[in-house]
């Protein structure tokens, strides 16, 4: 008997970047693009979030790729096929806004490539002309380069070390696009802050509609606790409930990048601490 949350198939993407496939058949029938699920990989844990990559309603199951940083990731990487995770809630946040807008570029970096994957995939299915760019530090890093390939027009590549694609940023070749004369009705990007920024620089004086899906520190998932507050337009606004997609160039990226830091020391021992114990 398959339990709930159950891990039904593991993968190692890259290196330190696992996907799992987890049954959850309430929150697969639910989830849409955009949305993720707050996780708790076991009872002394605490919850982290965790963006939803795919979905079979069929089977009931949810696709979760993620990368270990810190105690809690490492000890979801640590799970294997046929273990449990503790809870599982969701689907949590807004789903993308899905509809005809004409060309839309997805700009996804690092683990924001799965996390733009099926955003990507609803935005071709509403009939838009998706160009995507994706980006990871080097070759090996790179991961959902296929699953992305099928749901757009047009893929381009980048890695900061120029193992693969273009040498450079993502946010290089969509100056480049952009610069090119490409008329482009949206942009979204999903991936770390500080990439998110400099996308939305890029693009804001060619007023062009950018989204970006924040990633602040976000504990309890649901409007209560406040951890995941981030500056709009100069508005106190909660990721976990009104985002996580917001306005990009609305949004004070220097105050999330700050907040993102604020207990880097402690998570430093934390996993020092954890990698000690034997892990
Ligand atoms: P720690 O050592 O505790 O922290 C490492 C760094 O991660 C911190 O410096 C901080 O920047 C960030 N972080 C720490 N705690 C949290 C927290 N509770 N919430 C958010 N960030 C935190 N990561 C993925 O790999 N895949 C995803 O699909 C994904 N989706 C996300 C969706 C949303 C809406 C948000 C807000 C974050 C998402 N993240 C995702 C980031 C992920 O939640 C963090 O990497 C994770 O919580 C780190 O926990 P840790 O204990 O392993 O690391
Ligand atoms: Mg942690």
């Amino acid at each position: 008997m398959i339990k709930m949350n159950q891990i039904l198939d593991k993968r190692e993407l890259a290196p330190r970047i696992k996907e799992v496939v987890v049954y959850n058949p309430k929150i697969a029938s639910k989830v849409r693009a955009g949305q993720f699920i707050v996780v708790r990989v076991c009872e002394e844990g605490e919850r982290i979030p965790l963006t939803v990559a795919d979905w079979n309603r069929d089977k009931g199951t949810l696709n979760i790729v993620f990368q270990e940083v810190g105690v809690s990731t490492y000890k979801l990487g640590k799970l294997g096929v046929g273990d449990v995770i503790k809870d599982m809630v969701g689907p949590l946040g807004n789903p993308s806004e899905i509809s005809l807008f004409g060309t839309v570029i997805c700009v996804g970096g690092g683990v924001g490539v799965p996390a733009i994957y099926p955003i990507a995939r609803e935005l071709k299915g509403a009939g838009n002309k998706v160009v995507s760019i994706i980006g990871a530090r080097s070759k090996d890093l790179l991961i959902y380069e296929e699953e992305m390939r099928r749901v757009s027009d047009e893929l381009r590549v980048t890695t900061d070390d120029g193992s693969k694609g273009r040498k450079g940023f993502v946010s290089d070749e969509l100056r480049d696009l952009l610069k090119s004369g490409l008329k482009v009705d949206r942009v979204i990007t999903v991936g770390p802050a500080i990439m998110m920024k400099v996308c939305a620089e890029v693009t804001r004086p060619y007023n062009i509609k950018t989204i970006a899906s924040l990633n602040p520190i976000m504990v309890c998932g649901m409007g209560m606790c406040a951890a995941c507050r981030v500056e709009v337009a100069g508005k106190t606004r909660f990721v976990c409930f009104e985002g996580p997609e917001f306005d990009a160039h609305q949004v004070d990226f220097d105050v999330l990048l700050m907040r993102l830091n604020a207990y880097k020391a402690e998570e430093q021992m934390a996993l020092k601490k954890f990698l000690e114990g034997g892990g």
